[in-house]
Formats: C-alpha cells, structure tokens, sequence
C-alpha cells in the first residue's frame, strides 16, 4: 500500500509526520506523495482540508485520516499519543472506509466564458467586493427570493460544524446527503425580505445565484477566496464526488460534535 504524510508546517506537526512515514517505512509500506492509497494529515482540520485539495483528482483511490496537534478535530480525531496504535492499523490493511458528501459549485460567465467548477468539504461563500451582495436565489429553478446582506455560505454536512455553525446554521450529521444554505447579515426590513433561516436542500435540488446589479464577486472554497469576475450564476448541489475516510475505530460524529462544543 502507498501512503503520504502532510503536515500543517509547524514544529510540533513536522516532528510527528517523519515519526509516521518511518514508522510505516518500517512496516514496508511504500512512501509515494503522487498516488497515496491513504493520507495522513497532521496539523488540524484546516490541513485535512489542504490535503483533500491536494489529492482531490484521487479522491475515489484516496482515503484520509487525521491527527491533530492542537484541539480536538472534526477530520482530525487522533491525537499523537495515539499514533503507534494508527500505524499499526494502517499497515495491518484492509480498514473500513467511511465517505462524506461534498459541495459542488459550478461558476457560470457572461459573455460565453467557460464555466468552472469546484468541489468543497466545507463550504463555499459568496460576498461582494464591495458594498452588500444582492443576489437573486433559485431553488430547483424557482425564484426563491432576493437576497440583500453581506453574504451567503453553502456548506456540506461535515462543514456544517465550521463556518456554518458561526451564522446560526444547524448541524448536520454526515450521513445525509444535503447542502445547507445559510444567510451572513441579510437586510430585512419591509421593503427588502429574506427567509431569515438557513436551509437545507437534499441531494436533487439544485441552489442558483444570480447577481442582480454586480457581476464581480468574491467567492471561497474552503480556504480558498477567489475573486470571480463577470459571473452570470453561480450554481450549487451536494456532488457526486465523496471523501473516503479510512476508519480504524468507532468515534460517532455526534460524540466529536459533544467533545467540540459542550464540554470535553
Ligand atoms: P482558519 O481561519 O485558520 O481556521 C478556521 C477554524 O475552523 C480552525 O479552528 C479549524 O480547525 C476549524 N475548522 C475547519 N474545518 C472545520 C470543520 N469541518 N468543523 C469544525 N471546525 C472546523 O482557516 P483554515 O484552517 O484555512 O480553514 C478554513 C475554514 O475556516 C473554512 O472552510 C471555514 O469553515 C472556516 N471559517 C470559519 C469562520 C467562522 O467560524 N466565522 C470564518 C471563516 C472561515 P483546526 O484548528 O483544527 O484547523
């Protein structure tokens, strides 16, 4: 089996990934960066979500597993005292491997560009460069409403936990299938209206923004911002992609969720 190791760059995560690549030297496993059949990921959630962009064209031959160096982590869920009892689970292959839904995002043009897509773990969002995003919002090719207000985030289930968790959306357990739409500052008055509460469409409805009176924005995927110039919509569904995560040990979603944010 080949496997890589990354890291988020610091002392304490750069020391514990050469830890783990000899420790699975050792066991004859083959070290190759280019085409891992497992990736460990140290660092936090943030490095898993680097890794995952990193091996993205892989990710129906890639697994991931996480270890964290900081606070306990949703991706990350091994802590380093751990890893002799990780290493030797990887090595002692086959591991039963867990998959979580993606986001897909496709960006549209005026003026014929070609379109681009994207796959997010977490979430993309939308902002303006400037001033208040309005954006018209379609659900499953129906005006749904115009949307006035600093943004919008359209998170999967295993991002539900990040960003969306900041805007008052709900946490979503990874095994449903959906994506969560939820609403950064909307102006709501009587003259300008908006639902006021995050949604969460199943895997056949489609989500479309449609700029009204700007065309530039500023658009994320994950970690990364991007700014996108004459875009004509911005389309959103749960993927058909997935992230396949090699699972050595039962650690319930909803116990990570508990450990996370009421008490550890
Ligand atoms: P960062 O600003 O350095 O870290 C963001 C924080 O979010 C880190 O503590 C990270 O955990 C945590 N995180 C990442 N994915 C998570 C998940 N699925 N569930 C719970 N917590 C999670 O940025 P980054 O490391 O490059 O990560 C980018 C992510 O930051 C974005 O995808 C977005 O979700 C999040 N973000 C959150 C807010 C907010 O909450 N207001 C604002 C902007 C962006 P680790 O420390 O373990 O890496």
């Amino acid at each position: 089996m080949k496997f890589a190791v990354t890291s988020k760059g610091d002392a304490k995560s750069n020391a514990l990934m050469h830890k783990i690549r000899a420790y699975l030297l050792d066991f004859k496993l083959t070290y190759d960066e280019n085409k891992p059949d497992i990736v460990i990921s140290v660092g936090g959630d943030g490095t898993l979500l680097y890794a995952f962009h990193r091996y993205i064209e892989r990710l129906d031959k890639t697994a991931f597993v996480g270890v964290h160096t900081g606070h306990l982590g949703f991706y990350a869920d091994w802590v380093p005292d751990e890893i002799e009892k990780l290493v030797i689970a990887i090595a002692r292959t086959p591991y039963q491997i867990i998959e979580y839904p993606l986001l897909e995002a496709i960006i549209r043009y005026q003026h014929g560009g070609k379109e681009t897509r994207y796959l997010a773990l977490n979430e993309s969002t939308v902002k303006a460069v400037d001033g208040t995003l309005v954006m018209d919002v379609e659900i499953r090719g129906d005006q749904f409403e115009r949307f006035r207000g600093d943004g919008l985030c359209i998170s999967t289930p295993s991002g539900s936990t990040a960003y969306n968790k900041a805007l008052g959306g709900a946490i979503l357990h990874p095994s449903i299938r959906a994506l969560q739409l939820a609403e950064m500052a909307s102006i709501n008055n009587r003259v300008f209206r908006t639902v006021g509460s995050p949604l969460i469409l199943p895997a056949h409805h489609t989500c479309m923004l449609k700029p009204v009176n700007r065309s530039d924005f500023l658009v994320t995927i994950d970690h990364l911002t991007l700014l996108h110039k004459d875009v004509k919509s911005i389309q959103y569904r749960v993927a058909n992609e997935k992230i396949r995560f090699a699972r050595f040990r039962p650690f319930p979603f909803w116990k990570r969720v508990h450990d996370s944010f009421v008490s550890s």
